[in-house]
């Protein structure tokens, strides 16, 4: 076990809300438009400073994907999770991109998000 390695990231980013830890930049939000169960969810083109878990197959509302969790690097919270595969043709532009659940960062300005408390369906 080394010294955790944090890569750096300039301009508006989302950080995470137990260490403000960076993850990833406004400029490489795909799309804001996701919902999972404890509310919003951002789709990312790149995350820095996670881990990842095991693949799993998952049935969201959009079908069947392969994803895998994604952990911040300092203080090993969930974040969100990775896209592996997506199996129908529409969703496929969603492999190699990332989820994080907008309750569980910071955004830019250092502003909490507070999940709606009735139940949404999974992204
Ligand atoms: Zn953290």
């Amino acid at each position: 076990m080394g010294r955790i390695f944090l890569i750096d990231l300039e301009g508006n980013f989302y950080s995470c809300k137990h260490c403000q830890t960076a993850f990833a930049l406004v400029d490489d939000i795909i799309s804001k438009s996701f919902q999972c169960k404890h509310g919003k969810a951002y789709l990312f083109d790149k995350v820095v400073n996670v881990s990842v878990g095991e693949k799993e197959d998952r049935i969201m509302t959009t079908g069947l994907h392969t994803v895998v969790d994604i952990f911040c690097v300092t203080c090993g919270s969930i974040v969100g999770w990775k896209y592996e595969a997506a199996y129908e043709k529409s969703q496929k532009y969603k492999e190699g991109k990332f989820i994080l659940e907008r309750y569980k960062v910071l955004g830019p300005d250092g502003s909490e998000y507070n999940p709606p408390q009735d139940d949404v369906e999974d992204a």
